[in-house]
């Protein structure tokens, strides 16, 4: 553990008198500070850190999972969940599931609203579906927008069972097993209908919604 205590101190930079708990604990009380001096932005920027560590920090992937969400920082359900899953907690376990569900349910409501005809997604979610069974996994959040350079046409890969796979016979594509089945990249378009992804801004909808979290 020593080296590991040493390999810490050369990454992060503390004093030889500290171990890297005491550190982390300074750093998680001087965000605390700001954030009540409403500098939210500086204590996440500290938060972040932690968080991103080689040690990982449950309690910076709280706070940031909290701050994201009662509106600290922008309210942003999706960080929210993504650090609330990284504490790696049964708090944070809880937390993350609870928000899976009330987006399921929110997505599901709204693209049953919305006619089908077209693959919309923005930056985080889903905005409308092309075709039924697309709209099916839409719902069931099979499908993650992907990042690609500015100005390159926008991809998303999906997740799928390998029988699936194999009968909708994608040719050419990268696919990463999953533990149900196998992820599906750099998809441009509908496996099914074959319509192309459009990226939009967050509907109006979507905005409302985030403002009842
Ligand atoms: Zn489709």
């Amino acid at each position: 553990m020593a080296d590991m205590e040493q390999e810490l101190r050369r990454l992060y930079g503390y004093p030889d008198d500290m171990t890297y708990d005491r550190y982390a604990a300074s750093r998680r009380a001087e965000a605390e500070k700001l954030v009540s001096e409403g500098r939210a932005a500086d204590a996440a920027e500290i938060l972040r850190g932690l968080a991103d560590s080689i040690k990982g920090d449950r309690e910076a992937c709280e706070s940031l999972g909290r701050m994201y969400l009662d509106g600290t920082l922008p309210k942003d359900p999706w960080k929210s969940m993504l650090y609330y899953t990284a504490a790696m907690s049964p708090e944070g376990d809880r937390r993350s599931a609870e928000l899976w569900s009330r987006l399921g349910d929110f997505r599901g409501m709204l693209l049953r609203s919305r006619p089908l005809g077209v693959l919309r997604l923005n930056g985080d979610d889903a905005e409308s579906a092309c075709c039924g069974r697309m709209l099916d996994a839409l719902i069931a959040g099979s499908v993650s927008l992907a990042d690609v350079p500015e100005g390159a046409e926008p991809e998303f890969s999906m997740t799928m069972t390998a029988q699936e796979f194999k009968a909708l016979k994608l040719k050419g594509h990268e696919v990463m097993p999953t533990p149900g089945g196998v992820s599906v990249m750099d998809l441009k378009a509908c496996p099914y209908c074959g319509a192309r992804l459009t990226v939009g801004e967050r509907s109006s909808e979507w905005r409302g919604f985030i403002d009842t979290l």
